[in-house]
């Protein structure tokens, strides 16, 4: 049994990348760049007003002023700004030349239709040329995971078709003879699939493409034919069930007959303790616990890391501490466990009703999971706990 901080390292000690491709600047959300983005302007392209006003030459303030043009945001100015004269101006439009200063609106007294003068001071209000962006400059990075601050930069810049990671195909197989699809009606010794269907919508969630192969009962040649089979179908093979140690569970055995190189059955967490994971070749196999929870939370700390490596992104995880709003207790302390925990309007951690690995309808209360170090038994209220948020 290893730590569950080697079995992550294990899990994302890998180079392996999925292709790359260009694609349109909506479809990238959720994608990975895989190109630096440079920028072809400056930004503001002109030393810009920043409101609607008056520009001046600064030393004129306190002065009458003829006002020799008007111009609004996306007009040119033609008239050259000297002393005594103002133009009118909008915001986001160029600052004519010779003019230092922007005089804002509300700070001016129109003399008559010709003539302004200020009633006070302002700043300069003027942004000047490049302030946020230079031609040429690095906007974002390899490696940067999309939405839609990195679309309003990319559009900024035109960059309208990023090249972007390929998502990584994860095939997902559900075991059991007693698992049936949700359309069917579970006999007395049947339950439903939920494990499957979860995994699709974490697989979505993490930005890879789900690849669905459906129920394998425990029948060792039927399960053997469906791993051989799926493998070859994706860049990551999920398995869900048949990891423990019953007569049925056939799942690592398998793996390794097929030229999988197991690198750990076992790890010190909770809960996922059988979670078995192996690569051949390029591939990734991971053989996931039946119960749902445990196969819901290997997926968020081990399977969506490499998920997120070998689409081109640098996981990063993070988790916040908060404080305990009551004394936790458990009994034994050998492994990490990952506890699902609501946090209440002041931010203090809350366990609640929770059955363990086969309590899927304790998830959907929960804001996160509190993270119990191996070694530690309890804490006290108030002592902080590291909360990985949903
Ligand atoms: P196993 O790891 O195959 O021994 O399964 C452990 C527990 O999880 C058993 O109670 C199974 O019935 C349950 N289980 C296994 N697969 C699924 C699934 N796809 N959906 C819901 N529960 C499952
Ligand atoms: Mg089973």
């Amino acid at each position: 049994m290893i730590s569950f901080n080697e079995a992550l390292n294990t899990v994302l000690d890998t180079n392996i990348r999925t292709k790359t491709e260009k694609i349109s600047l909506h479809q990238s959300i959720g994608r990975v760049l895989a190109e630096d983005i440079i920028s072809d302007i400056n930004m503001p392209p002109f030393d810009k007003a920043a409101m609607d006003g008056f520009a001046i030459q600064k030393a004129d303030i306190d002065k009458k002023l003829t006002i020799i043009e008007t111009v609004g945001a996306g007009q040119s100015p033609t008239e050259f700004v000297e002393s005594g004269t103002a133009t009118k101006i909008m915001t986001g439009a160029p600052v004519p030349k010779g003019a230092d200063f922007v005089v804002q609106v509300e700070l001016s007294e129109m003399i008559d239709e010709n003539h302004v003068r200020f009633t006070g001071h302002s700043k300069s209000n003027i942004i000047p040329v490049a302030e946020d962006v230079s031609i040429g400059g690095r906007v974002l990075h390899k490696g940067q995971k999309v939405d839609a601050r990195h679309i309003a930069v990319m559009a900024s810049v035109g960059c309208n078709k990023p090249e972007v990671y390929k998502q990584a195909k994860v095939g997902i197989i559900s075991t059991g003879s007693e698992i049936v699809e949700p359309e069917n009606t579970p006999n007395p010794s049947q339950i439903r699939n939920s494990n499957g269907h979860q995994l699709i919508a974490q697989v979505m969630q993490a930005n890879g493409l789900p690849e669905y192969f459906g129920i394998i009962e425990d029948n060792y040649q039927d399960t053997f034919n469906a791993i051989k089979k799926s493998v070859e179908l994706c860049n990551i093979l999920l398995i869900t069930g048949g990891v423990s140690m019953g007569e049925f569970d056939f799942v690592p055995k398998i793996m390794s007959e097929l030229g999988v190189n197991i690198k750990f059955d076992r790890i010190a967490v909770q809960p996922g303790k059988p979670t078995t994971f192996g690569t051949k070749e390029d591939k990734f196999v991971i053989g996931l616990p039946g119960n749902p929870v445990s196969a819901f939370v290997q997926f968020e700390i081990l399977v969506k890391p490499l998920i997120e490596k070998i689409s081109g992104h640098q996981p990063n995880e993070k988790q916040i501490k908060l404080p305990f709003g009551i004394d936790y207790r458990r009994k034994k302390d050998e492994r990490k466990a990952f506890i699902p925990i609501t946090i209440s309007d002041n931010s203090e951690v809350f366990t609640f009703e929770y059955h363990g690995s086969a309590h899927i309808y304790a998830l959907p209360k929960a804001d996160g999971l509190a993270v119990i170090p191996e070694g530690k038994k309890e804490f006290i209220k108030g002592e902080l706990v590291n909360v990985r948020l949903f």
